[in-house]
């Protein structure tokens, strides 16, 4: 077992922070008595953590109360306030994935189309009549006539699809 206070905390803690549970680097740990020893608190393993070294300067010496004040007020985030600790954490929240389709509801069945349209290989629909046909056959029931119209010329638009002499040709 390491010897040194903040080697043991490390390694019991994963080498995560005690608070935010991000790596922490040596040179951004430090060792933070909960029950501070301004307040009387023991130099004891069980009321010491290893954390960001922001964290441990803005609890300081205040009280268990005022820590667990701080602790809670994250409400299950806590984020060490040196940056640190913050980019793994906030990537989920900022994909939107969601949010692209709802700002454009049309990209989901555009994409099943022209997945679909690959798919077939040679057995693609010739003219520009079949290929309506089978667009409106591709996207789900309950697509409006516009919509799949719509579809069509979007694959002509973005030229996965040419039309000359009414015969087809894919680009997908
Ligand atoms: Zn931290």
């Amino acid at each position: 077992m390491p010897t040194k206070p903040i080697d043991r905390l490390m390694f019991v803690q994963g080498g995560l922070c005690f608070f935010c549970k991000q790596p922490l680097p040596k040179s951004e740990a430090s060792v933070e008595h909960l029950h501070a020893s301004a307040n009387g608190g023991p130099n004891a393993d069980g009321n010491c953590v290893v954390c960001c070294k922001a964290v441990n300067a803005l609890l300081g010496s205040m009280s268990l109360k005022e820590k667990f004040q701080v602790v809670l007020n994250q409400k299950g985030q806590f984020k060490c306030p040196n940056g640190a600790g913050s980019t793994a954490v906030d990537e989920p929240v900022k994909d939107p994935p969601t949010l692209k389709v709802v700002a454009n509801p049309g990209d989901e069945k555009f994409s099943l189309v022209v997945a679909n349209l690959k798919r077939r290989g040679n057995a693609r629909p010739r003219t520009l009549k079949t290929l309506t046909s089978t667009v409106a056959a591709i996207v789900p029931k309950g697509t409006s006539d516009a919509e799949y119209k719509a579809l069509v010329q979007r694959l002509l638009s973005t030229g996965k699809v040419r039309v000359a002499d009414d015969k087809v040709t894919y680009s997908l």
